[in-house]
């Protein structure tokens, strides 16, 4: 399950800050795995071994005091859609506006959870301060201060309460359900509902313009050269909606969905825009999570062709997702219906990637050796020894090194050590985690 909370709030209430700290625990690890550090409008949030999406709303208002009051009706009216909890920011230092009490009265039509936050409590009389709010008329409200975290635990206690499985648990559940789910994501316009229609062989997609209608992502039982697999289908964005901004929170939050489900994802990027920095934030959410990838180059019909193009367009975006790089890259053309079937064909071998199992033995007898011959570097006078290393559970493969100093081993070396996984196990298309442990 994919839980996803929205903050919503008027500008510089403190939205971005809350974010900013709500996701930061997870920043290093994330930071690993995507050069990427511009700043997101999603993210994940762990908190007591649970974790989930959240959304920072402010990310998709325009920056102009003309559009906001009715820029912000809308982003509330998308998260109550969307979202499956609600964060409603206030600030103490300017206490109720009209803006507020507009979006208090939407919110309160709505039978989602929500969580009023008064911002910018930051010490003690300002606690006092905040009990203005009470005046919106929610029975509950939590004081916080964004910027120096006091009041986040209660509130973070207080969302994680709503989610009922912890990732453990979860992970059991995906486990025991086989059938591969494939997603196809990418940005509006890339070819994703004609993807599908050309899979599926039906105009199934409808689009609808009534606002108010949405609809989950759809399953599509699919049947590639007698395997079995679902496809996940993200469509029902509102095509008819003008506003780019509207667009691009929508089907951020469609994305986010459909990876949460997916094993999965083929990330679709338009082959004559380039991979985007909204392309790579995706990318980077959909490694983060742990799910497989295959990249497929859309729309390679309208590129002119030379000898080498699509290897040194390959090239290029390999060295755009470095260190993450080791991904099946596809240039297709849904229009021509140019290797379609080689994508899910990949998709499935990712899916491979992902599951299979390499036997203690088989992974001592071949790695060890490699990591012998290009030791450690030393640290402190002791030299450092890999002793033996086992694939361990977990939803991508994951694979504990056993070693007399697990704290003295730099990236570089974890890096080596991950390149020379890859190369003599494949797990193309999937992110892998290395842990080091003291034996
Ligand atoms: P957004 O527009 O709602 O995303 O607001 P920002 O997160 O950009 O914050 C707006 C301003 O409020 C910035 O100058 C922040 O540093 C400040 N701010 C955010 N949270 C707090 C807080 O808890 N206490 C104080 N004193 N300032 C805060
Ligand atoms: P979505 O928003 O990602 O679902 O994108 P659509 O499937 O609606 O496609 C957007 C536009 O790109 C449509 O006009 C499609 O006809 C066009 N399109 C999709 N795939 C291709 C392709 O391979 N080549 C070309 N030239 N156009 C394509």
């Amino acid at each position: 399950m994919s839980f996803t909370v929205a903050i919503i709030g008027r500008p510089n209430v403190g939205k971005s800050t809350l974010f900013n700290r709500l996701i930061s625990e997870r920043r290093s690890i994330v930071d690993d795995l995507s050069g990427v550090t511009r700043d997101r409008q999603y993210g994940l949030c762990e908190w007591n071994g649970k974790t989930f999406n959240i959304i920072d709303t402010g990310g998709f208002v325009p920056d102009s005091k003309e559009f906001f009051e009715s820029a912000i009706r809308r982003q509330v009216t998308i998260a109550l859609e969307e979202a499956h909890a609600i964060v409603f920011m206030v600030d103490v230092t300017n206490g109720i506006l009209h803006t507020d009490q507009e979006v208090a009265r939407t919110l309160k039509k709505s039978k989602k959870p929500m969580f009023v936050t008064v911002n910018k409590v930051d010490n003690h009389s300002r606690l006092l301060d905040a009990s203005e709010f009470y005046s919106l008329g929610f029975d509950v409200f939590y004081p916080i201060s964004s910027i120096n975290g006091s009041g986040t635990g209660e509130l973070l206690d207080k969302i994680t309460e709503l989610i009922p499985l912890t990732d453990a648990e979860q992970e059991d559940i995906t486990d025991a359900q086989n059938i591969p789910k494939m997603a196809i994501i990418g940005q509006p316009n890339v070819g994703k509902s004609s993807l599908l229609n050309a899979l599926i062989g039906t105009e199934r997609m409808i689009v609808s313009d009534i606002a108010g209608t949405t609809r989950d992502a759809v399953h599509t039982h699919y049947n590639l050269f007698k395997k079995d697999l679902i496809l996940i289908d993200t469509a029902g964005i509102r095509k008819k909606n003008k506003d780019k901004n509207d667009l691009e929170f929508y089907s951020i939050i469609r994305a986010i969905k459909a990876i949460d489900e997916a094993d999965v994802c083929l990330l679709m990027i338009d082959a004559l825009n380039g991979i985007t920095a909204q392309d790579v934030n995706l990318f980077s959410l959909i490694a983060r999570k742990g799910k497989g990838i295959v990249l497929l180059v859309n729309k390679w019909d309208l590129v002119k062709k030379e000898t080498n193009t699509a290897k040194v367009y390959e090239e290029q975006l390999k060295k755009k997702l470095a260190p993450f790089n080791d991904i099946p890259i596809l240039f297709v053309s849904v229009l021509d219906k140019t290797r379609i079937f080689k994508a899910l064909e990949m998709a499935l071998t990712v899916y491979e990637h992902k599951t299979k199992r390499i036997s203690t033995n088989q992974l001592n007898e071949i790695l060890l050796p490699e990591l012998d011959k290009y030791p450690a570097p030393s640290v402190r006078g002791h030299s450092i020894k890999i002793k033996y290393l086992t694939q361990v559970t977990a939803q991508v493969p994951a694979f504990a090194f056993f070693t007399n100093y697990p704290d003295d081993i730099k990236k570089p070396y974890r890096n080596f050590i991950e390149n020379q996984l890859r190369l003599h196990f494949n797990f193309t298309g999937v992110p892998i985690r290395i842990f080091f442990k003291k034996k």
